[in-house]
């Protein structure tokens, strides 16, 4: 696949900024594309973020029309509006479609390559609506699906057994939102099952512990945009270790979120499972055996999600 070292980000609000910012401090783009239908925000954003230090990044920022959507590896979209505090990301279905309908026409004028990485919320159904509007090989589109909430359980779970987060092995499947669930019977702790792990040291894990947890996960979102009204610093840096990924074709493994075609008897429907990423976007699911609760779990989610999509 020909490499351009281009990215185009639609959306230069909060996420669309920051994830700009993260990926020039990491060096992962030559040039990067903000668009915006605010073109001042845009340009604002892209003289902001080149007057740094050139060795602390050197990237060529800039902003642009839907025409750079040439030649690009990625074009991320963070557009659309953000939830307010006490509203759930679903809540943004309608609004958020109309607008990603009227970006995906924009970018099929010119685009000739490279992966559709969705992160606008609800994250799975603009996920889901994107790749049939885009209509390009499977894979290629995907959403950043549950990759922060797996980040976020990983922290949990690391100050829980207080060991570094580098020592932690989990993953959250289904929606980025209400209906997730951590993949309980794979978690480890330095590669020794969490249960087993637990036991020797004597830290007491049980289902209670577990509820709570999740619920700390699941309600930080919320917590973050109670206090500062949105979140952009952890989904940038998320976002960045995925543009890496793909830009450098690393087959790293994440819980992002793509159309599933039959897996754990789940179709036409995008969430959240662990998938191999690489210069073609999703290239793989890898299929886990999980217990029967967490199967069940994931097929009533879909069933779920299938009433948002057809809104
Ligand atoms: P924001 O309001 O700061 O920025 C949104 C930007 O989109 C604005 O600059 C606006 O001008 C632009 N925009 C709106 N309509 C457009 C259009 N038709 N074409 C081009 N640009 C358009 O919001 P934000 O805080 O940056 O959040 C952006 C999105 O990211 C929201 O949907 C939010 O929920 C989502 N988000 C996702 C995650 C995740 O984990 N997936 C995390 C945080 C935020």
């Amino acid at each position: 696949m020909e490499r351009h070292g281009k990215i185009a980000i639609i959306g230069a609000g909060y996420v669309g900024a920051s994830i700009c910012y993260a990926l020039m401090l990491k060096m992962l783009a030559q040039e990067i594309v903000l668009i915006d239908s605010n073109e001042q925000k845009s340009q604002g954003e892209a003289m902001d973020i080149v007057h740094g230090i050139p060795y602390m990044g050197n990237s060529r920022v800039y902003a642009g029309t839907y025409k750079d959507c040439q030649d690009c590896d990625v074009i991320i979209i963070t557009a659309g509006r953000n939830r307010r505090p006490g509203q759930l990301r679903t809540d943004l279905v309608e609004e958020n479609t109309v607008i990603l309908h009227q970006i995906s026409m924009e970018i099929k004028k010119y685009y000739n390559g490279g992966v559709i990485l969705v992160v606008s919320n609800p994250v799975d159904i603009m996920t889901y609506k994107m790749e049939q509007w885009m209509e390009l090989p499977e894979g290629m589109v995907f959403g950043t699906g549950c990759i922060l909430d797996t980040s976020r359980l990983v922290r949990q779970i690391a100050e829980y057994v207080k060991l570094s987060i580098d020592n932690i092995q989990a993953t959250i499947i289904g929606e980025h939102g209400a209906r997730q669930c951590p993949i309980w019977s794979r978690v480890t702790v330095a590669n020794i099952p969490i249960d087993e792990y637990c036991k020797t040291f004597g830290i007491e894990w049980n289902d209670l512990i577990k509820e709570e947890i999740l619920a700390k996960v699941q309600a930080m979102g919320a917590e973050i945009i109670k206090r500062k009204e949105r979140t952009h610093y952890g989904i940038a840096t998320c976002v960045a270790y995925l543009i890496d990924a793909i830009v450098n074709d690393r087959k790293i493994v994440a819980s992002v979120s793509s159309v599933l075609n039959g897996e754990y008897g789940i179709f036409d429907v995008a969430l959240s499972v662990p998938s191999v990423i690489g210069a073609k976007g999703v290239e793989k699911h890898l299929m886990e055996k999980w217990n029967q609760n967490e199967i069940d779990f994931m097929i009533n989610c879909s069933q779920q999600m299938k009433e948002f999509i057809s809104i």
